[in-house]
């Protein structure tokens, strides 16, 4: 019972973190990625806080995902 126990919670562990190294690649990528202002199409938007977004052409100031833009 122990051993199967530990057994499938080892399995689960490593499919797991897979998943987690999978996901966490693909934030990175969209965080190293340029944001692109939804008002004004330039490239560059600055992350000011989460989710906190100001862009340095057309000064707007807007909310969207904690880490990158869109979702
Ligand atoms: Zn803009």
């Amino acid at each position: 019972m122990k051993t199967k126990k530990v057994k499938s919670a080892g399995r689960f562990g490593a499919g797991y973190g897979i998943k987690i190294k999978l996901k966490l690649n693909k934030v990175e990528s969209k965080q190293r990625k340029k944001q692109t202002c939804p008002f004004c199409k330039k490239s560059g938007v600055k992350r000011l806080a989460k989710g906190i977004w100001n862009c340095s052409k057309c000064q707007k100031k807007f909310a969207s995902g904690t880490y990158y833009i869109g979702e």
